[in-house]
């Protein structure tokens, strides 16, 4: 089995085909047989000039209308009509036919805030708390190569399409060795690649490290070496695959950023027009932090050194109060809300006021899961929960949740012109719902059906840029059994490894 590394370019080496005994390495680089089968049709290559599909008589969803007994119609990687199945034919007479009867299209769910490889901690990272209070005497990611963390990523991505997720933030460093991966899994992709400049710093604060903390000194080194693998990406990754991948500079956490960072991180991005993100306010141990070392509560830190802004899209804000949500709201700051994750730790962030202050708020999975229905159920829910209405569950509706997750998350990643609903002109990202389904049927409104009802495995197919990368619930761009039966051996290595040096014992409630 290799262990080299994925890097570059996204071609496998040499042709395995009628090899059953595929090396990892060639399966990250989607060397499997749907791969070649892809290749085979000449499908490989993203948007090329294919032939129009034409859904028809199906029923098209977006967060602001719903279109029933309509035809849409793809060509290249544009959506090209939407109107009377009839008419459409007629325009497109050469176009492959989906029957889209008892179906449903939507737009591509955006992610706006992922760390794929943490995928390893499933079943383990969810329920301690934030940061994870459990002490492991081994940490299961130190036990991970570089090429089985990009598998742990790979099952992520897979994951995501199987969720409706046409676009995902990665938000992490050294994005790079796993870069090419990704991107064969035919996803839409910003590599949020972060940079971090304290040296007396180690990520997210606990009571512990809060206690221990000393004021923060900061390594020019650091932010230089950081910045040079933001800009090393984009270089080569940015507008790659036909526009399909973007590279955003990021900072990691409001504790672990310098001014000179959070000034250089912004600039970049202004120079280049993109989007960047940040960790903000996860935890009350983070604003005790910045208060005591800064005199200012993170939020104001920010804003102090110009980092607030449209461009931002601020992960979590938990705990910011009243006079920074009024300054998140006026700088037009986009909160990316990760409610799932935010639910297993216990808290609901102050999402209303954030609406109300004038934030635009998108969605994102965080850690674990990346399922994106999942997370906006959960927001929807907690949303209410935490509302004063007079009529408690009845806002937000869950068209409010999609147009989150879609038109916010277009406008977190700055496509806000090409992604996020489905109209003419628009990018082909579009997920196509099976309603035919024993918790769906009957459905007046099919949108509150799925997201209060429905599972990932409603989703038959899903197309990016164009192409199908999911077909009929089977996977088009990677050989996922194989990928799959790799990454689990790999996981059950390690937490073999993990367990025997100290097994989990979880605190679990009395029972009389
Ligand atoms: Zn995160």
């Amino acid at each position: 089995m290799s262990d080299s590394l994925i890097r570059g370019s996204s071609s496998p080496p040499h042709s395995p085909r009628g090899s059953v005994n595929l090396t990892r390495r060639q399966l990250l680089a989607g060397a499997g047989a749907a791969a070649l089968l892809l290749e085979q049709r000449g499908l490989h290559a993203q948007a090329t000039a294919s032939a129009a599909v034409v859904f028809s008589h199906t029923t098209v969803v977006n967060a602001d209308a719903v279109q029933h007994d309509v035809a849409l119609a793809v060509e290249g990687d544009k959506i090209v009509a939407i109107g009377p199945t009839d008419a459409i034919l007629e325009t497109y007479p050469q176009a492959e036919v989906y029957d889209g009867r008892g179906k449903a299209l939507l737009p591509g769910l955006i992610n706006c805030h992922a760390h794929l490889a943490a995928t390893l901690a499933r079943g383990f990272n969810e329920d301690f708390g934030f940061p994870n209070s459990y002490r492991l005497a081994i940490r299961p990611r130190s036990l991970l190569s570089e090429e089985e963390s990009t598998l742990m990523a790979v099952m992520g991505a897979l994951e995501s399409i199987r969720g409706g997720v046409t676009t995902v933030v990665e938000y992490t460093g050294g994005i790079g060795s796993s870069a090419a991966a990704l991107a064969d899994t035919g996803l839409r992709w910003v590599f949020a690649e972060s940079v971090r400049d304290i040296e007396n710093g180690a990520g997210p604060l606990s009571a512990e490290s809060l206690a221990r903390s000393e004021a923060p000194r900061f390594s020019a080194r650091l932010r230089d070496e950081g910045l040079q693998s933001a800009h090393d990406l984009f270089e080569s990754w940015h507008g790659a695959r036909q526009g399909r991948i973007s590279v955003f500079p990021t900072t990691a956490l409001a504790e672990d950023s310098s001014p000179e960072l959070l000034h250089a991180v912004r600039d970049f991005a202004e120079k280049n027009d993109l989007g960047y993100t940040i960790h903000l306010a996860q935890s009350t141990w983070e604003v005790e932090y910045m208060l005591r070392h800064h005199g200012l509560r993170p939020s104001e830190y920010l804003a102090k050194h110009d980092f607030l802004g449209p461009r931002l899209f601020a992960a979590h804000c938990r705990y910011v109060d009243d006079s920074e949500i009024a300054l998140l709201g006026r700088s037009g700051t986009i909160i990316s809300h990760q409610a799932h994750m935010a639910a297993n730790r216990g808290v609901i962030p102050p999402i209303s006021a954030l609406r109300a202050a004038g934030c635009p708020i998108a969605q994102g999975t965080d850690n674990n899961t990346n399922d994106m229905l999942e997370t906006m159920r959960i927001a929807l829910v907690t949303e209410r929960i935490q509302r004063d209405d007079v009529t408690p569950g009845s806002q937000p509706q869950p068209e409010d949740m999609l147009a989150d997750a879609v038109q916010g998350g277009a406008r977190a990643v700055r496509q806000e012109a090409l992604l996020g609903s489905l109209e003419v002109g628009k990018k082909a990202d579009l997920i196509v719902l099976d309603t035919q389904r024993a918790h769906l049927v009957p459905a007046g409104r099919i949108l509150s059906a799925w997201i209060n009802n429905g599972q990932p495995s409603d989703i038959e197919s899903v197309l990016v840029d164009g192409q199908f990368i999911m077909r009929d619930r089977k996977i088009l761009t990677v050989d996922e059994p194989s990928l799959i039966a790799e990454a689990d051996k790999v996981g059950r290595r390690i937490w073999s490894q993990v367990e025997a040096a100290s097994p989990v014992t979880v605190p679990r409630l009395p029972r009389s």
